[in-house]
């Protein structure tokens, strides 16, 4: 089996039905979630997922600054994703750019319709995401990381974001893409909803899939969403669990 090749001609599923990493189709890369890592920080989260290792912090609601930038309406969400230099295999160069503009875009505005924001008029909410290494999915992962870091800080939340990918790769549709997968698959879907209503807050997609092919990776996240939103409950309450435990000592 080989890496070097086309993206059509690539081998990434083997002879057993099994991907590269030894997962079926649709299954998950592991994935932990611990809550309120940072002092400093109102609410914060790390997720390991898969090879994916990312911390979020999360500060507010505050007063909105520069005064301009305030709504009278409600408080605005600013997601800032970060991707360090050395969290890939070829060194990133430092600081933003168009594709961490453009997560931090799609992720601002999904965690803006889970959080209440209209009871805090004229406040901002920042979400720091630092990818401390990136093995694929990192959009996903961090806002899913995100949305338990918002809800750790006690910020009022329609729900909790529950993210993940589904694709296509040699031909095959499967479940959290890894990076080979990724890179040399034929689709990839980052997708996010908000579990109690079903609202799709995030979906985006490159490559080609059929309509079939949609519903059978629609299916796939159907299932491992709901065990990624289970994952979220738990971590939150065991933080609660732990701070409570703290009280009795
Ligand atoms: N990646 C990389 N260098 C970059 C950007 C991305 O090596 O400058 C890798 C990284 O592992 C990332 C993967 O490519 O997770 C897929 O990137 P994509 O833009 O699809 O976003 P993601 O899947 O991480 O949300």
């Amino acid at each position: 089996m080989t890496l070097l090749g086309t993206a059509s001609d690539i081998k990434l599923i083997n002879d057993d039905g099994l991907r590269l990493d030894g997962r079926g189709f649709d299954e998950l890369r592991p994935i932990k979630i611990e809550v309120n890592v940072l002092n400093r920080a109102d609410g914060s989260a790390y997720i390991e997922w898969g090879g994916n290792k990312i911390l979020v912090g999360v500060y507010g609601p505050r007063e909105a600054y520069p005064k301009h930038s305030q709504n009278i309406n409600k408080a605005f969400v600013r997601a800032r994703y970060s991707m360090a230099a050395f969290s890939v295999d070829e060194r990133k160069r430092p600081g933003p750019d168009r594709r961490s503009i453009e997560i931090s875009k799609v992720v601002s505005e999904a965690l803006e319709s889970a959080i209440i924001v209209e009871q805090f008029p004229r406040a901002e909410i920042d979400v720091f995401i630092e990818v401390l290494q990136a093995d694929a999915g990192t959009r996903i992962a961090g806002l899913t990381a995100s949305s338990v870091a918002v809800a750790a800080a006690g910020i009022p939340m329609r729900d909790l974001v529950v993210g993940c990918t589904a694709g296509k790769a040699d031909g095959q549709v499967l479940l959290d893409l890894s990076k080979e997968e990724d890179n040399f698959g034929q689709a990839d879907i980052p997708f996010a909803i908000l579990p109690k209503t079903g609202e799709v807050v995030l979906m985006q997609m490159d490559g080609d899939l059929t309509v079939e092919e949609m519903s059978k990776a629609h299916s796939m996240l159907d299932k491992a969403l709901k065990h990624i939103y289970n994952l979220q409950r738990e971590a939150l309450s065991k933080s609660f669990t732990d701070v409570v435990a703290q009280w009795g000592e």
